[in-house]
């Protein structure tokens, strides 16, 4: 499908105008701070954040790995900002949020890929508000599941690790990952806590078949995951894979019951303009977490993915390595 091909009339969304809304993005303009939401230029903004809702990208903005529907820049990332999670703090609280999602880029030239700084991330912001959910959505670890437990051993509300699409195609469009390194990760964190719900997104309209959906909802479901997202792929730029197809809010809504009725997931959020977090307040609050289920130990951890073998991310750089820049609707989905 052509980059600018028209996109149909429910991918249109209302400019955002609530009050806590307004209230919200004027602070974040006159104190310089910074969100996934706004930068990723998120349609459901609005909705969010007049919820209390808004997420957060940690460990730098770029990733080494190059999936190919996402718009995040890729190469070799800076130093590591120790003094990140305090801020992430003093935002939220400064935006009074309810539920906040911590996310982040791949940091897989780190020893434990980032994960002690999600844990701190998520201890500073529950000292500073109590009340409010943290929702964490990790990248792999390269499977390595200590750092999964450090992540776990601070708690967070929700633990989530996006699949992103179906086996067959995660080979070309998402090289940097494994989808059943991705499927046993979270079955691993039913293990290591199974009391903390676990979550995943696939983005569908990047070209996979009905049958490989409910493939990926079975093996999911292998692993106990309780909360799915399903949202419409959007293409970033004319670098990243093209849209395959658009998928019509009636098929959104019969994949939420196949995956509630059929496949047993404790609640599916489904529709164009889903992202990870999209309604993650309510899930929080409303959706009990199941126990392990058949897959509760990492597989394919530490096979050695394309964008990890690349020899500039072995070694310290002087300069960036900067193939891709901007961020589009396909972050944090
Ligand atoms: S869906 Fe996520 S990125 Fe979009 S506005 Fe809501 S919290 Fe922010």
């Amino acid at each position: 499908m052509p980059l600018r091909a028209r996109k149909p009339e429910w991918l249109k969304v209302r400019s955002p105008g609530g009050a806590n809304y307004m209230r919200l993005q004027k602070m974040m303009r006159s104190e310089s701070l910074h969100t996934v939401c706004e930068e990723a230029s998120c349609p459901n903004i609005g909705e969010c954040w007049e919820s209390g809702t808004a997420t957060f990208m940690i460990l730098g903005d770029v990733c080494t790995r190059a999936c190919k529907y996402c718009g995040v820049a890729h190469g070799m990332p800076t130093e590591l900002d120790l003094d990140e999670p305090r801020r992430v703090a003093d935002t939220c609280a400064a935006m009074e949020l309810e539920h906040v999602v911590i996310t982040s880029v791949n940091r897989d030239e780190l020893a434990d890929g980032g994960a002690s700084i999600y844990a701190d991330t998520i201890r500073q912001i529950r000292a500073r508000l109590p009340e409010c959910s943290v929702e964490v959505l990790i990248p792999d670890f390269k499977g390595d599941e200590e750092s999964l437990g450090v992540v776990l051993d601070a708690r967070p509300s929700i633990l989530g690790h996006n699949l992103e699409t179906v086996d067959r195609l995660h080979p070309d469009v998402r090289p940097g990952g494994r989808y059943w390194r991705s499927i046993s990760f979270l079955g691993a964190s039913k293990k290591l806590a199974p009391d903390i719900l676990t979550k995943t997104g696939i983005i569908l309209g990047m070209g996979e078949e009905p049958h490989e959906i409910r493939q990926a909802m079975s093996d999911l479901r292998e692993a106990a995951v309780d909360i799915l997202t399903l949202g419409q792929y959007l293409r970033p730029s004319p670098q990243h894979i093209p849209v395959a197809r658009w998928v019509t809010p009636a098929e959104f809504a019969e994949w939420k019951r196949v995956g509630e009725e059929e496949y047993g997931f404790r609640h599916v959020e489904s529709g164009p303009l889903v992202r990870s977090s999209y309604h993650a307040k309510e899930q929080a609050r409303e959706v009990e977490a199941g126990g392990p289920g058949a897959i509760t130990d990492v597989l394919e951890a530490d096979i050695p993915a394309p964008a990890e073998l690349r020899p500039e991310l072995n070694q310290r750089m002087p300069s960036l390595v900067q193939i891709e820049v901007g961020r589009s609707g396909a972050a944090h989905s």
